[in-house]
């Protein structure tokens, strides 16, 4: 055995009620001007954090979006530095977690995540931005959360139909981490783990979405598939949800959803053992089948299609998809992708 692990993880305090820690955790950290970025949807609790937060309070940038458009993150920057902020509190799923980090590029600020979705992002050292429609991502230790707080009662409200598509989003970064090419042992459980975790708690919280047991597991899923995802590389299907995201203004989490099992199936051949992996984990006979059928049974969209894909740029999407080489089990090649994109667009039934 033979292996590298590199960086570290952020500080995670983790269950129900902790976010009343807040106050606590800043303090922890020395900080005494804080930017709160959010978005207006989570307006309410960005009040609340306000209200935990008294005069530690220097400002608020509550217009993230999704995938960080270059111009939001400079409005961002200069919200920051107007505030004279030494530390940076991102409140919300993963536009809030990605515009912060795009201010602790350019100012080396710390972030405290609190999160309110599955995406994973906070965990992760992985940064995107969104330049003349083309989304560009990297990796830098210093746009890491330095504490993470997964308190959640705060996604109890969470809709179902949201709740199931960043839960896919998380199961996809758990996938694609047990074929990644630097996956060690601790990196794979974590994503079995955490599939199986998801697996569990997603039909759970279809069927009561306030089930705080579910929500915790779900959580917890989501905990892991993000600490796995800082720590490996991603491949084909990470690629494409990024050009769907980035160049055909997509949903983010809708788009990983669709994806997810026709990319599993274009790697089942090459990627044995971790799709094995992922079909003990949701109990089914293969990994495609059992990713569609878990999809099919929590309401995640269907097909490409159904979330604003033309058929007209399948094409397009497979030309950028192969831009630039990546790691991946089976080799991408440009009518490998396009045949993945026109399953996709189809919403081809797998069993
Ligand atoms: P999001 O942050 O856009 O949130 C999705 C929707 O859920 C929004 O409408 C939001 O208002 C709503 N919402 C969030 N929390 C809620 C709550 N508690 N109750 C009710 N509604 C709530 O979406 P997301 O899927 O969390 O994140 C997507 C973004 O994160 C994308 O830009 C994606 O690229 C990025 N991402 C980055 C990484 C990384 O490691 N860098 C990993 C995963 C996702």
């Amino acid at each position: 055995m033979r292996f590298t692990l590199d960086g570290t993880q952020p500080r995670v305090v983790f269950g129900a009620g902790t976010f009343a820690s807040l106050a606590a955790e800043i303090d922890r950290l020395g900080a005494r001007r804080i930017l709160i970025v959010g978005t207006p949807g989570r307006s309410e609790l960005l009040h609340r954090a306000a209200g935990l937060l008294g005069d530690r309070v220097a400002g608020t940038f509550n217009e993230a979006v999704v995938h960080v458009p270059e111009a939001v993150a400079a409005h961002a920057i200069i919200a920051a530095t107007t505030a004279a902020a030494d530390c940076i509190l991102s409140i919300g799923g993963g536009s809030p977690i990605g515009v912060s980090k795009s201010i602790a590029m350019a100012t080396l600020l710390p972030i405290v995540a609190v999160p309110t979705t599955y995406s994973g992002s906070e965990m992760t050292p992985v940064w995107g931005i969104t330049r003349d429609g083309v989304k560009h991502t990297g990796r830098e230790s210093r746009v890491q959360p330095r504490v993470v707080i997964y308190d959640p009662e705060l996604t109890l409200a969470l809709p179902v139909s949201v709740s199931a598509v960043s839960g896919i989003n998380a199961i996809a970064h758990c996938v694609e981490a047990l074929y990644a090419p630097d996956a060690i042992p601790l990196t794979s459980w974590m994503a079995e783990e955490g599939i199986r975790a998801l697996g569990e708690s997603l039909p759970a919280i279809a069927e009561t979405p306030a089930d705080i047991a579910a929500r915790t597991r779900a959580m917890y899923g989501a905990w892991l598939a993000g600490s796995a995802l800082a720590a490996v590389q991603m491949g084909l299907h990470h690629k494409l949800a990024h050009v769907l995201g980035g160049s055909f203004d997509l949903p983010h989490a809708e788009t990983h959803a669709v994806l997810l099992p026709y990319t599993a199936e274009y790697n089942e051949s090459a990627a044995r053992d971790a799709m094995s992996i992922v079909a003990r984990a949701l109990g089914g006979a293969s990994a495609p089948a059992a990713l569609y059928n878990l999809g099919r049974r929590i309401g995640t969209p269907g097909s490409l299609g159904d979330i604003g894909m033309k058929e007209a740029d399948l094409d397009r999407a497979a030309d950028l998809a192969v831009e630039k080489p990546y790691a991946n089990p089976a080799p991408v090649t440009r009518d490998g992708v396009l045949s993945v994109l026109r399953r996709a667009f189809a919403g081809q039934a797998l069993d």
